[in-house]
């Protein structure tokens, strides 16, 4: 019979519909809620590596994931005129290895939402206040409405506004590494055919795949700034920063910029980590990106979620819900497999933005030793068995 059973896991990303299958296998009762009006389907494409493969082979996806899987069958460097620099296949141009996959993130989200069919998630649904009681968390939803619950799960993500109302400044620490990241679809006027095209210059990078759809490519731009970037509040900012950084810089920079009122699906944001001593306080915890975010260029912020919500709800059981004992051993595996990712994630941005120009030598030199680091992190824990 556990205990504080009754659990609100707030954010449909990755994290949270991750928790709620684990949770739900374990006797709990989880209730799901997401911002968004419904599931969004592409996005950028994520990776699930090392101990995350045996996360999801464990619940039986595995294969759903694999035969979704993106397959690029080349990755090449080029330079500012177009020159190939260097190329390779795909997978191994990608740092995956033995079952490593990589899929689009909507497609993963679906996946997830499919294996809790017996969880309640509700679509277009954020909390307003959340207030920790000696017994209890009470929120208010949008809509005036007010629950209660034993433990709130906050999965929502670099963002998130759970962090906020439950901790304080000191307690959290949003650290820019001094980049920033944009990524957005646009017809595939290159013709890519599974292959992604990347040219970096200056501290800039720009890259361009398309996989699966011919039609579309998604293009992402990357750059470093010294100093916190003003003016970008909204996405007409944005794309003017873009075109100012990058007009001019080479290769297909110039025609990019012209369609980049074509996309639909626009993110852009700063390079970010989050650094906390503890993720956890009273009867709420956070997981994934809202507790730890490794950052985009880490490459393991799929694997921290998916391993945060394995090992979350697994201290939960073993201890039939004495959420204080477990949120203390949650905190402690979790430790170094998180400072080891945001290492990673600092490391990949110095090396993939170099000053001037990259030329084969850079990019060869770089594959080797990233390939072996992310074994390393990939692997940085050893999952304990909860079954
Ligand atoms: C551009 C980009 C590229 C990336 N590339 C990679 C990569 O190559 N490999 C990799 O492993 N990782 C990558 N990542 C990181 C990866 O996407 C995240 O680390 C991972 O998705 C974390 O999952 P999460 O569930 O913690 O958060 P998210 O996936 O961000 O999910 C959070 C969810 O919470 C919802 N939400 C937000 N606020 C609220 C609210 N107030 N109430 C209810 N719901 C809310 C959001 O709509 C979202 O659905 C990338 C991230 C970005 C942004």
């Amino acid at each position: 019979m556990n205990y504080n059973h009754k659990i609100l896991v707030i954010g449909a990303g990755i994290a949270g519909p991750m928790i709620c299958y684990w949770l739900k296998k374990y006797g709990f009762d989880p209730t799901l809620i997401e911002r968004s009006e419904q599931l969004r389907t592409g996005g950028y494409a994520i990776d699930i590596r090392g101990i995350a493969v045996d996360v999801v082979k464990k619940m039986g996806i595995y294969d759903d994931i694999y035969a979704k899987r993106t397959s690029l069958l080349s990755k090449r460097y080029v330079d500012a005129d177009g020159q190939t620099l260097s190329e390779e296949h795909g997978e191994k141009a990608s740092f995956r290895e033995d079952n490593d996959v990589e899929i689009v993130r909507g497609e993963l989200v679906n996946i997830l939402l499919q294996a809790i069919p017996d969880v309640p998630c509700h679509f277009h649904k954020e909390i307003t206040s959340l207030t920790q009681k000696d017994q209890s968390v009470e929120v208010t939803f949008k809509d005036g409405h007010i629950g209660c619950y034993d433990l709130v799960i906050a999965a929502d993500g670099l963002h998130s506004s759970t962090r906020k109302m439950t901790f304080s400044n000191e307690d959290c620490q949003l650290f820019n590494l001094g980049s920033y990241i944009s990524i957005f679809s646009m017809p595939n006027y290159l013709h890519l055919n599974r292959t992604e095209v990347s040219f970096v210059k200056d501290q800039k990078f720009i890259g361009m795949n398309s996989d699966k759809n011919s039609d579309r490519a998604l293009v992402c731009f990357l750059f470093r700034a010294k100093k916190v970037l003003s003016g970008i509040a909204n996405e007409r900012g944005q794309k003017k920063c873009l075109r100012d950084l990058f007009y001019d810089l080479g290769w297909e920079s110039n025609n990019i910029l012209d369609l980049i009122n074509d996309s639909d699906d626009f993110y852009f944001d700063s390079i970010a980590q989050i650094k906390m001593d503890s993720w956890t306080k009273g009867r709420v915890a956070l997981l994934g990106d809202a507790g730890y975010c490794a950052s985009p260029l880490s490459g393991q912020g799929t694997n921290l979620a998916i391993v945060g919500a394995y090992i979350l709800a697994g201290e939960l059981k073993s201890v039939e819900g004495d959420y204080s004992v477990a949120f203390k051993r949650y905190n402690e595996l979790m430790r170094s497999v998180v400072d080891a990712s945001q290492d990673l994630g600092a490391w990949v941005q110095e090396s993939y933005l170099p000053e001037g120009e990259a030329s084969k030598e850079i990019i060869e030199q770089r594959s080797s030793v990233i390939i072996e680091k992310i074994k390393v992190v990939s692997n940085a824990i050893s999952l304990p068995d909860y079954v």
